[in-house]
């Protein structure tokens, strides 16, 4: 509980001269009796380590007795014995920390004298429900400093001051975050090992998540993303059903959360174990465009430094394959090269897969890079099937993407030990037998 007790402490001094309301996140019903995967709201989590939904967390830095109050879900046998667990009022001080906790019912009773006599609100406005309860407890405020003391006259959103917090990641976190890239490669290696010719994208992502799970992650970080041949140059495909076709590419962009910490990771490998010439070119491009992006990275340089660093040996190789015409800075001057090179080249990690934290300042200025962030970086290349260029690249989609924490000195790749370099994945495709507990239904079935 150390760890969220400091974080409260942070976000109290951020909000000094104001009070705070965090809610958790909500159950959303899929359909009868049915709900989607609960998941916790993050900035939630990142101070409390709860994950309960139907709760509030209030920060009162000013406040005589309670600087932290949670409001929860009470205990209720019938409930939980159909719906699980529940912490409860009684045991939410000891267990969570906070200085006092209520049940949730009681909100809109207890919420207005700790918005008497501060300045500002800090609420992120968007949920109906929320806004509406908030709103009453502000009107209740004012109602009652009417004739003595003030309620909040400004409303303001916590999210840049907690995120700011969330964007360095503490020596706690970041362990979590090696957690979440070493589960997330025994998944990677494991497709590697299962992938041949005639599988179908969804049986690599059985194996994926398999591994995933078995290491005791709770969920996937984003919905994984199994692509064989030419689904590979659609950036978001989804799907996972084709069948992997004999000599096509795979790329896999797949990763898992553990403990509320994502890793982010793609790998592109040739279905049957061998790169055409082709598929090498193009790999070959977007391999050393990753190397030079994340030589870039250290402390000290701006956020988009990366990017420029990729998009530089992107075009040069496209240039030098006949995908481009022209010299490198005009391709690069005119934007050319985002036929083929259409995505940024990372975006920050953390709890959330496309983390928070800002990537420009309130100057418009890129911000600069500091030890303790955590950002992707992940070039790529893809050549439509319909694309004006040589055939025989067309339908070849690559992207290679790692997860690279800022240092003191420079950057470690938290993603390393998954396999990369051409050699590496033409030794390992294929060779381990998938194995199925139950009979191989036939491969045709539907
Ligand atoms: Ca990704």
């Amino acid at each position: 509980m150390k760890t969220y007790e400091a974080r409260r402490e942070q976000a109290l001094a951020a909000f000094h001269g104001g009070v705070a309301i965090i809610p958790s996140a909500t159950t959303i019903p899929r359909n009868n009796d049915t709900e989607y995967e609960f998941r916790q709201n993050s900035d939630f989590y990142y101070l409390t380590g709860f994950d309960e939904p139907d709760a509030v967390l209030v920060l009162a830095p000013e406040h005589d007795e309670h600087r932290t109050i949670l409001f929860l879900r009470e205990r209720d046998r019938a409930t939980e014995i159909w719906n699980g667990r529940r912490l409860g009022v009684d045991a939410a001080v000891e267990t969570i920390g906070v200085d006092i906790a209520y049940p949730i019912g009681s909100l809109a009773q207890e919420l207005p004298r700790y918005l008497c006599n501060v300045e500002t609100l800090y609420y992120t406005l968007g949920n109906s429900e929320n806004d509406a309860c908030v709103r009453a407890a502000l009107g209740d405020a004012r109602a009652m400093t009417r004739r003595a003391g003030f309620a909040p006259d400004t409303i303001a959103d916590p999210s840049p001051a907690l995120h700011a917090l969330r964007q360095i990641k503490s020596a706690h976190e970041i362990a979590q975050m090696r957690r979440s890239a070493e589960i997330t490669a025994q998944g990677h290696i494991a497709a590697m090992r299962a992938t041949r010719p005639g599988l179908h994208e969804y049986e690599i992502e059985a194996v994926l998540e398999y591994e995933f799970h078995r290491a005791g992650a709770q969920r996937t970080a984003y919905e994984s993303i199994v692509a064989g041949g030419d689904n590979a140059t659609i950036l978001h495909y989804r799907e996972n059903r084709d069948r992997l076709a004999e000599g096509t590419l795979l790329l896999v962009d797949a990763a898992c959360e553990y403990n509320y910490y994502a890793a982010d990771v793609t790998r592109t490998w040739p279905v049957n174990g061998r790169f055409s010439a082709e598929q090498r070119a193009i790999y070959d491009v977007v391999l050393a465009a990753q190397q030079a992006a994340i030589e870039t990275l250290r402390p000290g340089q701006p956020q988009k430094a990366f990017h420029y660093a990729a998009v530089r040996v992107i075009t040069e190789g496209l240039i030098e394959l006949g995908l481009l015409r022209g010299s490198v800075d005009e391709a690069i001057e005119r934007e050319t090269y985002r036929e083929y090179y259409m995505h940024g080249t990372g975006h920050w990690l953390g709890m959330d897969v496309h983390d928070v934290g800002r990537y420009r300042d309130l100057s418009d200025t890129p911000v600069t890079l500091e030890p303790g962030m955590v950002t992707t970086v992940e070039p790529g290349v893809y050549v439509q099937r319909d694309a004006a260029c040589d055939e025989r690249f067309r339908g070849i989609g690559v992207r290679i993407e790692d997860d690279l924490l800022i240092t003191e000195s420079g950057s470690e790749n938290l993603t390393a030990m998954i396999p990369k370099s051409i050699d590496e994945l033409e030794a390992i495709i294929g060779t381990c037998e998938l194995e199925f507990s139950g009979q191989r239904v036939s491969s045709g079935a539907i």
